[in-house]
């Protein structure tokens, strides 16, 4: 048997066909235009999205060479948060999708923001009032898109986010197509109480949304309904998970305490706490990591970095120092150590743990004797010491030591920079055997759900380490070199004045 997982992400849509044990058969792959309208704006055609699911799965199936019948299930994962409003009748989008980058509500964020602060929700959805999460882009498409809010109110519109909508597609759309969201998904919409896993009257109210837009909460690995057309006709749609929670799942990272860190444009780590719910202090989202059928939804703490792979664009495309990404190891290979220098990427400020939005970026301890390798490596190396403050706050908020790092992403394959991070972490970075931990998690929750896997056991033995890299220096050495990666990003704050 097989199973097919659709990564629907933000700038591609993705199908991969899986066998049962885990190994990926084939895949197809389409783009998406990104919209920008105007400044902080960031808009996507769902319509487009939705003509590029089904393409995508008719060219990964048809490269497989199997039918509807040899797969079991459909594991649906996806860009989150990103905003769409349709028509129930018509199928029609009411307007492009506002994505996740998207700031255009900043205002009302504000609004919400001076009675009771950022954090007013924060106990009850574990998240930051911020234009990033659904709520407040929803609002938006409700005040700005004519006659938007009375057909809401009425019922004759509905609102997803990605899975949703490609759920709801799939299985007939306007013909009995299934409105349904999985709890990682809605715990990222600024709209749902944490503990109960529903929609929370107090924040509908709060954004202004209807409740009879919204689709209903439901585990992560279930069956959703069935896929209707497509090569996968009949198939079971079966599993749903936000795109960094279904990576944690197809890190096997199920146990308290267990992790993944995902090294892309940007880096998202997530830590499983278990059915612990862990309020941060130092700056950390707490989300549910995924709800196997009727069992307890397991909770998570998530810590990103916004310059990590976009540090190594920028080397590449502002200043010409490499033509392409996998050359920056080359580069940083052509010298011994950092020879003093560090890259300090607070492009936009500083993120989790520092919060210093005063903050620019530098490049410190320049000598006459430093040269563009010691550049490339000091990049590197801010990747790993950034990585290592984030879980630092982890640490603090869970009061639990790391063991071990699980990783993936585009960055991943270069094995300097995976040295110099279990060097700085001071425990073993893994690399698993499939790096498509995306796609690999919901196919593993819609697999759970149909028998395909018995458990999270047979899951767990399935999982192939392909590299580790053990820290090669010692405690003293750690703390010296974090020491100077410390002191460099003190140099960085304050920069930006008020005016
Ligand atoms: P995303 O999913 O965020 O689009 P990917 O997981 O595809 O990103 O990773 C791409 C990022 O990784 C780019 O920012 C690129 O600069 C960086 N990257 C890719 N290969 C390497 C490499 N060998 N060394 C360092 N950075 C790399």
């Amino acid at each position: 048997m097989h199973i097919v997982a659709i990564d629907q992400g933000t700038t591609s849509t993705r199908a991969i066909v899986f066998d049962e044990k885990g190994a990926i058969v084939a895949s197809g792959q389409r783009e998406h235009e990104q919209i920008f309208p105007q400044a902080g704006w960031v808009e996507h055609d769902a319509a487009e999205i939705w003509t590029n699911v089904q393409a995508v799965i008719d060219v990964a199936v048809e490269r497989a060479r199997v039918s509807a019948s040899d797969v079991a299930a459909i594991g649906i994962t996806n860009q989150r948060e990103t905003a769409i409003v349709w028509d129930r009748t018509t199928g029609e989008p009411i307007c492009n999708a506002i994505v996740w980058q998207d700031t255009r509500t900043q205002p009302l964020i504000d609004e919400l923001a001076a009675d009771g602060g950022v954090r007013r929700f924060a106990d009850l959805t574990g998240l930051p009032l911020a234009t990033y999460f659904s709520a407040s882009k929803i609002a938006w498409i409700l005040d700005n898109v004519e006659g938007a809010r009375e057909r809401a109110e009425r019922g004759d519109l509905l609102f997803g986010t990605a899975d949703t909508w490609v759920l709801w597609n799939l299985t007939g759309g306007t013909d009995g197509g299934v409105h349904t969201t999985d709890v990682t998904n809605a715990s990222r919409t600024l709209l749902m109480d944490l503990r109960t896993l529903d929609w929370d009257d107090d924040l509908l109210k709060a954004f202004g949304v209807p409740r009879e837009m919204l689709p209903v909460i439901r585990s992560s690995s279930e069956v959703y309904g069935t896929a209707v057309g497509t090569a996968l006709d009949g198939v079971p749609i079966a599993g749903i998970l936000g795109d960094q929670q279904a990576a944690t799942f197809g890190q096997v990272a199920f146990g308290v305490g267990e992790s993944k860190n995902t090294y892309g444009t940007g880096n998202f780590l997530i830590v499983n706490t278990g059915e612990e719910i862990v309020e941060s202090e130092n700056g950390l989202i707490t989300t549910v990591a995924y709800q196997i059928g009727e069992d307890a939804p397991r909770y998570a703490l998530e810590g990103s970095i916004a310059v990590t792979g976009s540090l190594v664009q920028w080397l590449r495309d502002n200043l010409g120092i490499i033509s392409q990404a996998p050359e920056i190891e080359e580069l940083a290979l052509t010298v011994e150590d950092n020879g003093g220098v560090y890259v300090v990427p607070a492009f936009s400020g500083l993120f989790a743990p520092y919060w210093r939005p005063d903050a620019r970026g530098a490049i410190l301890g320049l000598t006459r004797f430093a040269n563009k390798g010691h550049i490339a490596r000091a990049a590197l190396e801010a990747v790993a010491f950034q990585t290592r403050e984030v879980l630092d706050a982890v640490v603090a908020d869970t009061g639990v030591p790391l063991k071990e790092l699980r990783v993936d992403g585009g960055m991943v394959g270069n094995a300097t920079l995976m040295q110099f991070q279990a060097d700085v972490l001071g425990v073993p970075v893994i690399r698993p055997a499939v790096i498509e931990t995306t796609a690999l998690g919901a196919a593993y929750a819609a697999g759970l759900a149909v028998g395909v896997w018995a458990d999270l056991d047979e899951l767990r033995a399935m999982w192939r380490e392909d590299a580790r890299w053990e820290p090669a220096i010692d405690e003293e050495e750690r703390e010296r070199r974090l020491a100077r990666w410390r002191k460099a990003v003190t140099r960085t704050f304050d920069w930006v004045d008020e005016d």
